[in-house]
């Protein structure tokens, strides 16, 4: 078996990889960083929980170590799809470029331009970006793209599903033609094949097998539910959730409940909640400041349970997930795929268990034919309690407050990404998400949005509020003092 150690990766990375508690590289990383260190292209067919972050940044770090940044000039550039996944990379960057002096500077909506400004200014090793906000900087004059050597593009196939592939295009032909590309995808659609086609040069290419539909490690189940009667179905469901988590017992020590829709996250969470469950919900809807605090709640251990959306959690690396619990039966198979990869990650256990109506039996015939493999059938947990008086609240203000049409709109919303990521970018005041909610295309085309301009120029934070989350704004190093005269 291979070991990290024969990978010829820089001491200092290995040093930061060990203290990581990492033991053995797991395949992706095995097959991509042997080529990536030398210099080589790279396609890899991989989605998230594959460790496919360290399989680029592991070599980047070591071949960057050599050289210095120049003034707006990055080194090298990291594409993300979403803020989130941006933000992550990052985060990963910090860990295992610990023990080296690399500066990266992080370029996400909902920050300001001015703080980005001053590090770009600077001259960063590593620019890790959405690619809305990169082309922004690069509009404004404040950056070149001309010294990058390696670029990675991360998540192409959801770069796809929200239009970003024009602006990827783009960004590939602002960069130097000799620079080294690493691209990753968890699908090869046509879109992408013809994209790694145009600019990758003979790529090593590595696929490895979906963590999902692989993972013997995942004990999965599926609750058929039958409500005692029809206008009670909601509240039976939600005591029905209850009692799933419940008799996972202690073995469940943190869980993402996925609904398809964004109304239900809000009951569902609300509902968790006055029943003495430690939950929160995360969505398109909720600001950018409000996403990223419960997000960290989670991964930190003081929220237990996070109920969300498809697109709101799809990508995010959230590591010792115990168990994902599907309330409803995702309308798109593959989403079944991601939602339960969220848990049993990188080799550890996990728990993936459905409820299953009725009105969702052909959805989960399409799942079942698509991971080829029945999903177990799980008995009814016995004596569904009454519906209590709080459930039935819960489940009905935001009915109320809302006319009909505004909550098929939701509903219609929540069905695909593609679909959510345009209502995220509706013109919602108190969030602006251009980067990574809006094809860019479109701002320009004028079929959605067209004030990109009130994100573009802005000085304040945005849907951050006042809260700057620190890794965001800290480089690896400050050289404030060392100021790089190139
Ligand atoms: P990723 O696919 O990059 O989202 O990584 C999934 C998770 O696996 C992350 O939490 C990493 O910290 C973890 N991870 C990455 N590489 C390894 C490894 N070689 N051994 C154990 N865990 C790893």
């Amino acid at each position: 078996m291979t070991k990290f150690s024969d990978l010829k990766l820089d001491p200092k990375v290995l040093k930061a990889v060990e203290d990581a508690g990492y033991e053995t590289p797991t395949p992706i990383q095995a097959g991509a960083i042997p080529p990536a260190l030398e210099g080589r292209d790279v396609l890899g067919i991989a989605q998230t929980g594959t460790g496919k972050t360290a399989s680029f940044t592991l070599p980047m770090i070591s071949l960057l170590k050599r050289g210095r940044a120049r003034a707006r000039m990055p080194r090298s550039l990291v594409l993300a799809p979403t803020r989130e996944l941006a933000a992550q990379v990052a985060e990963n960057f910090d860990t295992y470029a610990q023990h080296t002096k690399l500066t990266k500077a992080l370029l996400i909506g909902g920050v300001s331009f001015g703080e980005q400004d001053k590090l770009i200014d600077r001259g960063v090793d590593v620019l890790i970006a959405t690619p809305g906000r990169l082309l922004d900087h690069f509009e404004r004059g404040k950056l070149l793209l001309t010294g990058v050597q390696i670029m990675v593009v991360d998540e192409a196939d959801r770069m796809l599903d929200m239009g970003f592939i024009p602006d990827i295009e783009r960004i590939f032909q602002l960069t130097p033609f000799t620079r080294q590309t690493l691209f990753f995808s968890a699908t090869m659609a046509p879109e992408i094949e013809r994209i790694t086609n145009t600019f990758l040069s003979n790529p090593e290419k590595i696929e490895v097998a979906r963590a999902a539909t692989t993972g013997e490690n995942i004990k999965q189940g599926v609750l058929m539910f039958k409500p005692s009667r029809r206008d009670r179905a909601a509240t039976e469901k939600r005591s029905m959730l209850r009692k799933l988590i419940d008799g996972e017992g202690e073995a469940c020590t943190n869980a993402i409940i996925f609904c398809n829709r964004k109304v239900d996250v809000d009951i569902v969470a609300k509902s968790l909640k006055k029943n003495g469950y430690n939950a929160a919900p995360i969505h398109g809807d909720l600001d950018q400041s409000q996403r990223m605090k419960t997000l960290e709640e989670f991964r930190t251990g003081t929220l237990q349970f996070l109920v969300a959306s498809d697109v709101a959690a799809r990508g995010l690396d959230i590591p010792a997930v115990s168990h994902v619990f599907n309330y409803d039966v995702p309308s798109h198979a593959e989403d079944y795929v991601h939602r339960i990869g969220r848990t049993g990650r990188a080799g550890r256990s996990g728990a993936a268990l459905m409820i299953c109506a009725p009105i969702d039996e052909k959805n989960l015939a399409d799942i079942e034919r698509l991971v080829q493999n029945e999903i177990p059938r799980l008995d009814a947990p016995e004596g569904t309690p009454a519906p209590k008086a709080d459930d039935a609240e819960a489940e009905e203000k935001p009915k109320r407050s809302r006319s009909r049409s505004r909550r098929k709109q939701d509903d219609a919303a929540e069905e695909s990404p593609a679909a959510e990521a345009v209502s995220e970018a509706a013109p919602v005041q108190e969030s602006e998400q251009p980067d990574d909610s809006e094809p860019r295309r479109r701002s320009r085309g004028g079929r959605g949005r067209s004030d990109r301009s009130s994100d573009r120029g802005s000085k304040t934070p945005q849907g951050l509020g006042d809260h700057l989350p620190d890794f965001i704004a800290r480089s690896f190093e400050d050289r404030a003092e060392t100021p790089d005269p190139g």
